[in-house]
This record gives C-alpha cells, sequence and structure tokens, in this order.
C-alpha cells in the first residue's frame, strides 16, 4: 500500500519506515503536514495516512479532518493517528476528528503491522462496494450516478465555453434487435457498444440502451467530429445473431459548456439535440446550436 507518515521527528519518520518498509508498504514521509496533506490530495493512489497529533501547521487533528474531506473524490483512505500521551480525551478527539485508529508512539513493530493489515482488508472491501455501488453490471462501464458524479468532477475543472463537451448516444430500433433477435443478443449489442464508447473521455451508461460520454478539453466541432467516428464504428460493428450477423447504428447529440453552465443543463442540451437526430431520420450526430438570431421584422 502507499502509505503517508507525518512525524515532527526525522528520527521517528526514520524508525517507523523501518517497521513498515520492508512489508512491501510504499512510504512516503513528512515533517510537514500541509506537504503531507498536498501530496494525498494530489496522489489518489495513498491508501493510508498515519500522524501524529502533534505536527505542523496543520495539528494532527486538523490533518485527520482534511484528510477525510478528500475521500469522497479520491477513494478510501485509513487514517491513524499516534501520540506519545495516550489519554482517553486525545484519543476521544482522534477518531471524532476522522481517524480510524489511534496507536502509541512508538509503536512496535508487530502492533503497526497488524493494525496495518486490519486497514488493508478494510480498505480492500470500501474499493470494492464502491466498483459495485459505481458499476454498471452488464457492461461495466459506470453506471448514471457514478457518470454524473465523474461528469461534475470534470466540469470543475474544465467547465468555462470551449472547454468541456458532453455526447449522448442511443441505440436506433434497439426494440427490433430484441425483439428479431432475443435480449441475450440485445444484451450482447449493448455490451459491444458500450466497450466502444469507452475509449472516449468519461462515459456511463445512463440507462436502456443509452449512453452518456462527457469530453474535457473539448470545443462542440471536436466533439461532433468524435461522435461521428464513433457513429462510423458502430455501424461497422457486427454482433453474432441466431441466425444471422446484427448490425446497428446510433444517433447521438452533442453539446457544449456556456457560461453559467451545469452538468444537467448541458446534458439536457445534448438530449434535445439527440432527439433531433432521431426525428431527423436516425444514425446521425446533430450538435446543439445555440438558437440563430431572427431576423426582427419592419
Ligand atoms: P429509438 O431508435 O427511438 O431509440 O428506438 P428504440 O427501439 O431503441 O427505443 P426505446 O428507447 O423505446 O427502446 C429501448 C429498448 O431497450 C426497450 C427495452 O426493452 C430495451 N432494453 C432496456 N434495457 C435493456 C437491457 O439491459 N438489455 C436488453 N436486451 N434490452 C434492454
Ligand atoms: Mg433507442
Ligand atoms: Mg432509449
Amino acid at each position: 500500500m502507499q502509505i503517508v507518515i507525518v512525524d515532527s521527528s526525522r528520527v521517528v519518520l526514520q524508525i517507523i519506515t523501518s517497521l513498515i518498509a520492508p512489508r512491501g508498504h510504499h512510504v512516503h514521509a513528512f515533517t510537514d503536514s500541509a506537504e503531507a496533506l498536498q501530496f494525498i490530495t494530489t496522489t489518489p493512489s495513498v491508501r493510508v495516512l498515519i500522524t501524529s497529533l502533534e505536527v505542523r501547521p496543520l495539528c494532527g487533528l486538523e490533518l485527520c479532518w482534511s484528510a477525510r474531506l478528500l475521500a469522497d473524490e479520491r477513494g478510501p483512505l485509513y487514517v491513524i493517528t499516534m501520540s506519545s500521551a495516550r489519554n482517553v480525551r486525545s484519543l476521544a478527539e482522534a477518531l471524532d476528528s476522522g481517524a480510524d485508529d489511534f496507536i502509541e508512539k512508538p509503536p512496535s513493530a508487530e502492533e503497526l503491522n497488524a493494525r496495518l493489515r486490519a486497514a488493508e482488508r478494510l480498505i480492500t472491501m470500501q474499493e470494492e462496494l464502491r466498483r459495485l455501488a459505481e458499476t454498471d453490471p452488464l457492461t461495466g462501464s459506470y453506471n448514471r450516478r457514478a457518470f454524473f458524479k465523474r461528469a461534475r468532477i470534470a466540469a470543475e475543472q474544465f467547465g468555462r465555453p470551449g472547454g468541456i463537451s458532453a455526447i449522448l448516444a442511443d441505440i436506433d430500433h434497439f426494440k427490433r434487435i430484441n425483439d428479431q433477435h432475443g435480449h441475450d443478443v440485445g444484451d450482447v449489442a449493448i455490451k459491444a457498444v458500450a466497450d466502444l464508447l469507452a475509449g472516449e473521455g468519461v462515459a456511463g451508461r445512463l440507462g436502456g440502451e443509452e449512453f452518456g460520454i462527457v469530453l474535457p478539453g473539448c470545443s462542440l466541432a471536436e466533439a461532433s467530429t468524435r461522435a461521428e467516428h464513433l457513429r462510423e464504428r458502430v455501424q461497422a460493428l457486427r454482433i453474432r445473431g441466431s441466425k444471422s450477423a446484427v448490425s446497428l447504428s446510433c444517433s447521438f447529440g452533442v453539446s457544449t459548456w456556456i457560461d453559467a453552465d451545469s452538468v444537467d443543463a448541458l446534458l439536457k442540451r445534448a438530449d434535445i439535440a439527440l432527439y433531433a437526430a432521431k426525428t431527423g431520420g436516425r444514425n446521425r450526430v446533430v450538435p446543439y446550436e445555440s438558437e440563430a438570431p431572427r431576423a426582427v421584422a419592419g
């Protein structure tokens, strides 16, 4: 596991590192708690934080809180606090500040490694639960909720005009595929389209045979070109049916970020464009263009 250790003493850091590094952990040691927090923020693979309560400039309890607040976006983080003054008050304060465990300083190798094994079991379980909660079981893509969450995270960074675009895709006449070839073949078709779309930006299955993609760093024109390539590739797919190979097509709606936008509004506009692609004959890409200025009479 990737482990961050914070203590004001380099000697303590060296001792603790020597206790846990031989067990195959990657240890990152810090004397400065703000630097440690920065490292945890930018290194999502860190799974354990071990911090003394007596650190600076953020005290150990503040570091616990701040690390805990990060966990939602970056994945599970197990926090162990250390103090040489083991008393009920500091134990309670640490746990109330978001710590998962509390150990006396200096810890023994046996105790520390046993606690890290317990942390690893819990983290593995949390990661698996998170994966199950975010994944659509048929396709392995993000499900609707996870897709919107990831899209919002991407929009926080790229949400400016020309900075992020969205594509909605829906398989054409999918009911016919189910009716003519059976539900199982329909499932294979959904999986094949999901696999094809998965290579693009942040992609998810929004429901049935409808998919969403957000493309950070893409303008409307670039996203429309990407959607056109996807349309061609979907059209070239051949799904093995009971009697013959099944071909299919998708319609695509594309939209881009505008001033004072939101992910919901961005995808709503892509949905309006998708509807236009359906009513316009299907198997096509329609970008959502803002309404053209109308000529004023008179
Ligand atoms: P359109 O071109 O207008 O999109 O036509 P369509 O037939 O694709 O339209 P509609 O959205 O009404 O039909 C979607 C169908 O997808 C209905 C539903 O039975 C089927 N479906 C939804 N989820 C699944 C699934 O997981 N597997 C399979 N095989 N079919 C599904
Ligand atoms: Mg459809
Ligand atoms: Mg549909």
